[in-house]
């Protein structure tokens, strides 16, 4: 392709809200076009990026023996409230309805489409195990659009969606897609992390991410400085916290009963007051819990003074849509005193848990439920239902698996694989008949790439301060002939020349044939980030070129006659 006959509009600044490199390169670039917050237009350079990535993720796929379909991008309603999620998706379901007042939404997700394909057209065991995938635009209208493709609102996600007859063929799937996403990652030269991820009210290890390790990330992620462990902060793990150590002299103990601590609010003013370590004091965070049919409750959650609650492992521990702050006001209402909470009295109304690593504690102080009073010489009641696993795992804290040290790193999200069970199956009466002519709900699984995503995630981890370093395989074109002085007839005819061969051999070139100076030409060249370049110039004289590798822009002279040989010994 020739440079003069594209499009390509780069330019020298990118609007002030782009603050991340990838946000930046893919505008200035000419990747891709902003229209509104979180929709893009893909310019013809992006395009070709977004489907050689595309063309990665679908051949892995094809190859591990997953099919490709196409389902219908507006979605009726009615599927989503056959599953249960027509009002829990919340505000990031796109609703609305047609000329005859039919409800429908824009697919953010295809689990109920998916499962209504399967439900029609699978009826027996025999024809299990399937993986359905397609690569398709969904559309999430999400809070907080932001970073260029990172978190658009309209995005191209792959979304993948498999069927068995059992949960350990389901399993075994599970484990063929974390090989098969791996490797897709690796094709494009990322540099990623397979974790544990939060799996909601499923618990357990049903779900991983695959997180590209990028300083700009959203995601904490928490990792082993000794092992292979890995995990999102909302599903990471710790060794429980041990008591601080103490001389004999200066032992806790303390008798029960409730003691004046007039405005002593904070585990701060807690701990200087008594004179005692956070870890024996008991934090209260209150927020309020949101359910189905817009119910809300107000919630407390127990943990020790020197821990912090980790919100999504709270949410889960009450089995509510979504947690939300919870202003003092609204907490006298309910008969509570911030500042003085404690599980002891609490009104009828109110639902809280107490963090497992405090079970079977004693000598702890709390609130008393009470203006200006705390409890002393508490002890954790024995009712299992009460725990839950509610902290964030602290830098420093030890790892379960191996003793080694915890740290954070942080990670962007461009995969997530689930193990779904029923989950869906169940709801919407998708049903298949097994060996013994019963009827069983399908065992799913759910696996998803954030497609668009990953242009942006390449960028965060390959670029420089002159801009996009594209990876082999995410490069809108493999390689950039630029001739140095167009209007020389020896450069310009050189240039077709190789142009023409190397296209001939099936490489993906871009001539840079455009009448403009060559410093603006390798400024372009730079910005737009092909990984090679060959710069047909004054050497010529000398049958010479000049082959520039866009990483680290070392420049090699090379006789024009071995340039295709060298070209394809690269490849
Ligand atoms: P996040 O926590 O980043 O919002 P998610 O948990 O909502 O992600 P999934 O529902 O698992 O994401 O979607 C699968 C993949 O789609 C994600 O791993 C991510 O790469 C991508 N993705 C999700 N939301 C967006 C978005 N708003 N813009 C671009 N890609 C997205
Ligand atoms: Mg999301």
């Amino acid at each position: 392709m020739r440079f003069s006959k594209m499009l390509i509009p780069t330019i020298k600044e990118a609007p002030s809200d782009a603050m991340l490199p990838s946000h930046i390169y893919l505008l200035r670039a000419g990747f891709i076009q902003s229209v509104g917050s979180g929709l893009y237009n893909f310019l013809p350079l992006g395009k070709k990026s977004l489907d050689r990535v595309r063309q990665v993720v679908k051949d892995e796929l094809d190859r591990a023996g997953c099919l490709e379909v196409d389902l219908a991008f507006v979605t009726p309603a009615e599927l989503w409230r056959e599953s249960g999620r027509f009002e829990k998706y919340g505000k990031e379901l796109l609703r609305f309805k047609d000329r005859k007042d039919n409800e429908f939404v824009l697919g953010p997700t295809h689990e109920e489409m998916m499962v209504n394909l399967v439900r029609q057209s699978v009826k027996s065991y025999k024809q299990l195990p399937l993986h359905l995938y397609q690569i398709k635009t969904k559309f999430r209208d999400e809070i907080r659009p932001r970073f260029g493709l990172m978190r658009g609102r309209e995005f191209l996600m792959e979304d993948g969606y498999s069927f068995h007859k059992d949960e350990a063929d389901m399993k075994r799937e599970f484990a063929n897609m974390e090989v098969t996403y791996s490797k897709i990652f690796e094709r494009l030269g990322l540099d990623f992390r397979v974790v544990e991820a939060d799996s909601g009210a499923i618990g357990g290890s049903g779900s991983k991410e695959f997180m590209v390790l990028a300083d700009s990330g959203e995601d904490t992620i928490v990792v082993c400085d000794n092992c292979e462990y890995g995990a999102n902060i909302e599903a990471a793990v710790r060794k429980p916290k041990e008591a601080p150590q103490y001389n004999k002299d200066e032992e806790l103990e303390m008798s029960e009963g409730e003691f004046h601590t007039p405005n002593v609010k904070t585990i701060q003013e807690l701990s200087e007051f008594f004179h005692i370590n956070p870890h024996h004091l008991i934090k209260a965070v209150a927020k309020k819990a949101l359910y189905d049919e817009s119910k809300e409750k107000i919630a407390i959650f127990f943990i020790r003074g020197n821990d912090e609650l980790e919100e999504t492992k709270a949410c889960n521990s009450v089995g509510a849509n979504e947690l939300i702050d919870i202003s003092e006001d609204e907490l006298e209402k309910a008969g509570l005193v911030a500042g003085f909470i404690g599980f002891e009295n609490l009104p009828e109304a109110v639902i809280y848990r107490i963090d497992s690593e405090l079970k079977g504690e004693t000598n702890l102080i709390m609130g008393a439920n009470r203006k200006d009073y705390h409890c002393i010489g508490v002890s954790i009641p024995s009712k299992e239902e009460l725990f839950a696993d509610l902290v964030a795992v602290q830098e420093g804290d030890i790892c379960t698996k191996c003793g080694g040290k915890l740290h954070y790193t942080k990670g962007i999200e461009v995969g997530h694989i689930f193990q779904l069970g029923t989950r869906y199956s169940k709801p919407l009466g998708a049903t298949f008949l097994d060996e013994n002519g019963k009827s069983q709900p399908f065992v799913m699984g759910t696996y998803g790439i954030g497609v668009s995503r990953l242009l942006a995630a390449i960028i965060e981890q390959h670029h420089d301060d002159k801009g996009c370093i594209w990876t082999k395989e995410s490069s809108p074109f493999d390689i950039e002939i630029i001739v140095s002085n167009i209007s020389k007839d020896a450069e310009r005819e050189a240039g077709e020349e190789l142009y023409n061969t190397l296209s001939s051999k099936g490489f993906n070139v871009l001539l840079d044939d455009r009448k403009e100076r060559f410093g603006f030409k390798m400024k372009d060249f730079e910005l737009i980030g092909i990984p090679l370049a060959i710069v047909i110039g004054k050497k010529l004289a000398d049958k010479k070129v000049e082959l520039i590798k866009r990483e680290s822009l070392e420049r090699e002279d090379i006789d024009l006659d071995n340039i295709v040989s060298k070209i394809e010994e690269i490849f």
